[in-house]
């Protein structure tokens, strides 16, 4: 069931998930970026960690676990990725005051995270950003639920649609953040935040399974 004790797991897995992918993400961000996307949400996410661990109570409410998350990523990642997935996690969290999720209601959560980062960040699909994961996640996980997928099942489609999103931005020209700066020489290499992106699905599935 994906309810409040889920929404912490998530958040404790992607952690622990970012801690091993720091290297790769690092590498990724080496190549089209200054090489600082694994180490950025790795002190966020460690931050995370340290919030939860000082909650004197549980966290009562999804998006209360989801708006920690938002703020703390705010304050401590700095860079381009902070803020949006700080606004993503802010706007994920309009699914507040559910007991538990509902396939319709994860559809919900991640149209709210993808909202959060174009509005924050201006990019569409095809920039080669985290965009180019989350688009099709959202897509996959409307056409998921439409086909009646339960909650975990959303997850699922999003996770796969995001991974297959995120090697897709191999051949992509980067024409929004730091790696627009090397123009051409974007191209061939894949981009660190829809990498991320798949990370943090990965462990919202991991979570819940
Ligand atoms: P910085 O580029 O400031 O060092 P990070 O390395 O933490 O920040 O994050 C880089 C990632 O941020 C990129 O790989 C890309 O996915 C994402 N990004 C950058 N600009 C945008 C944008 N305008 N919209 C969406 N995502 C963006
Ligand atoms: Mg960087
Ligand atoms: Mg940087």
């Amino acid at each position: 069931t994906l309810d409040v004790a889920w929404a912490v797991r998530w958040m404790r897995d992607t952690a622990t998930m970012i801690v091993s992918a720091r290297d790769e993400l690092t590498e990724l961000d080496r190549q089209i970026g200054d090489g600082d996307h694994g180490e950025n949400l790795n002190r966020g996410f460690q931050a995370v960690v340290a919030k939860l661990d000082g909650l004197e109570a549980e966290p009562a409410q999804i998006g209360d676990v989801l708006k920690l998350v938002a703020t703390t990523l705010m304050s401590s990642v700095g860079g381009a990725s902070g803020p949006l997935y700080g606004t993503a996690f802010l706007r994920a969290a309009k699914v507040t005051g559910l007991a538990e999720l509902d396939s319709s209601a994860v559809v919900a959560l991640l149209e709210g995270a993808l909202e959060g980062i174009t509005a924050r960040g201006k990019a569409a699909p095809g920039e080669k950003t985290m965009v180019d994961a989350w688009q099709p996640a959202v897509d996959a996980a409307v056409a998921a639920a439409d086909s009646g997928a339960d909650p975990v099942g959303v997850l699922e489609a999003a996770l796969a649609a995001a991974e297959a999103g995120a090697l897709a931005t191999v051949p992509l020209l980067a024409t929004k953040g730091r790696a627009s700066y090397l123009g051409e020489r974007s191209i061939g290499h894949q981009d660190p935040g829809a990498t991320s992106t798949v990370v943090i699905l990965r462990a919202a599935v991991a979570a819940a399974t």
